[in-house]
């Protein structure tokens, strides 16, 4: 069976090696010249298996109200005239009712534990175990304020509930874990560390991978913008219509997954599959260590300015903040000097700032923070691996094996609320 995989961020390309291991002819259709050069280019690089919650909680309301109109808050709205933002705005407020939320969090849970088992697979499979800056020293969660520590440590009980390991420590143990803090340890009120999580750049894994899966025969269509889809009378896809330097095409396909991170909903909405997700733009900035000793080995996230840090090789990458505002990409420069500023705070010397790289990306977002995965509705050949929003790099291995195995007609091995079901 043929199946085109379209997209080839770190969803799309993760995909295309699952299905290809699971015996279809896979191609990958990719508008860009390479493999992720959009949302999956300069994420976090935090492999966060210790962070299932969802933005969605009960207390995410009331957060977003604290920070509104506050400069450098790690939330911002810009309401626009859109029907599509405030239809997700209230999704997301739905899945901010307790229940929701805890019901999302164990179904992102069992996926990332699945992922990061599979992720550790894969490399080895794939033999591209040091292509990416791998490191697997874990995720330290920082918190500044004594009362949103002492509510983490109580959370951190429920997810060892759903398999997660989370070891409290002192503001003392923190700087033990990580000796770079040092310059933090005054004002840091304790951690949290998850010893089993990873960091690495999402970019070069997808592009090494990507590599291999050419190597053994997937086709790579790069430089294809793909237009959209030609359904039969039966409502199946028959054909996918391309755009490139030379011209249109319609290739054929007995089968599609839509792995367009942020834009899939565009190209779904004339067949009447409505996605529920929506760009929450992020930024980062990645910039080579200026000194070592000052430099995090262990990923960080700090809780109070959602600010997550990776160290990739001989760079650091810190990424966060979130912005509504539709496909927008522009670079905010405050949103940057913010996070420099963090850099100069929390690690003083660890990075030469002035030649620090600022991007900005889409997280394809759902209102609850799960992903979504599965059949399309009325389309039986049109499959869907998409909505990562957040946790997209944490959980690409775990989506694309799972739906290999929906694909196959198998029972996946996770308890998930699976899109069409
Ligand atoms: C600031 C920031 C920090 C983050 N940090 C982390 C982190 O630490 N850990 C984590 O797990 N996740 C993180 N994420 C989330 C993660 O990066 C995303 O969830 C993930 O990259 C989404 O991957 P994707 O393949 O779905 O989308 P994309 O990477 O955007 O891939 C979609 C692909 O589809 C292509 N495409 C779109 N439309 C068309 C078309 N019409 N024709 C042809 N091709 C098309 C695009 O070119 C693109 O290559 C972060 C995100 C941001 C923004």
């Amino acid at each position: 069976m043929n199946v085109m995989v379209l997209g080839a961020g770190i969803t799309g390309i993760t995909t295309a090696w699952f299905l290809h291991r699971a015996g279809f002819h896979v191609s990958v259709i990719e508008r860009q010249s390479h493999a992720a050069q959009e949302t999956s280019f300069a994420n976090g690089g935090q492999i966060s298996v210790s962070h299932p919650e969802p933005w969605a909680n009960p207390s995410a309301p009331f957060v977003a109200l604290r920070w509104m109109g506050r400069t450098g808050a790690p939330l911002r709205l810009r309401p626009r005239l859109d029907a599509k933002q405030w239809q997700w705005m209230a999704g997301f407020l739905r899945e901010c009712l307790p229940w929701r939320s805890r019901r999302n969090t164990a179904a992102i849970a069992a996926l990332a534990i699945h992922s990061l088992t599979e992720l550790r697979r894969l490399r080895e499979e794939a033999g591209i175990a040091d292509a990416y800056d791998a490191r697997g020293r874990g995720i330290l969660h920082l918190f500044f304020e004594a009362a949103s520590f002492e509510r983490a440590r109580d959370r951190a009980g429920e997810l060892a509930a759903l398999g997660i390991e989370l070891r409290p420590c002192s503001a003392a143990q923190c700087a033990e874990i990580e000796p770079a803090l040092a310059a933090s340890l005054p004002r840091l009120a304790g951690g949290l560390y998850a010893p089993g999580d990873e960091s690495g750049d999402t970019m070069r894994f997808s592009q090494a991978l990507a590599q291999v899966l050419a190597a053994d025969g997937v086709r790579f269509l790069y430089g294809a913008s793909i237009e959209c889809l030609r359904i039969s009378d039966e409502r199946r896809i028959i054909e996918v219509e391309v755009c490139h330097a030379g011209g249109r095409d319609m290739l054929p396909a007995d089968a599609a997954v839509i792995c367009l991170g942020s834009h899939g909903r565009r190209l779904l909405r004339p067949l009447g599959e409505p996605l529920p997700i929506y760009p929450l733009k992020g930024y980062s900035i990645t910039a080579p260590v200026r000194d070592a000793a000052c430099a995090p080995l262990v990923s960080l996230t700090d809780e109070s300015r959602r600010i997550v840090c990776s160290r990739l090789g001989e760079r650091l990458r810190i990424a966060g903040t979130a912005e509504l505002n539709d496909y927008c990409l522009e670079i905010d420069p405050a949103r940057i000097a913010s996070m420099l500023e963090w850099a100069e705070t929390r690690l003083p010397g660890a990075i030469d700032r002035e030649r620090a790289a600022p991007w900005a990306g889409l997280r394809p977002a759902t209102p609850g923070g799960v992903p979504v995965i599965g059949r399309c509705r009325h389309h039986e050949n049109l499959w869907l691996n998409t909505g990562h929003g957040t946790l997209g790099w944490t959980l690409a291995c775990g989506s694309a094996s799972v739906l290999a195995a929906l694909m196959r007609g198998e029972k996946p091995p996770v308890e998930f609320p699976f899109w069409g079901r």
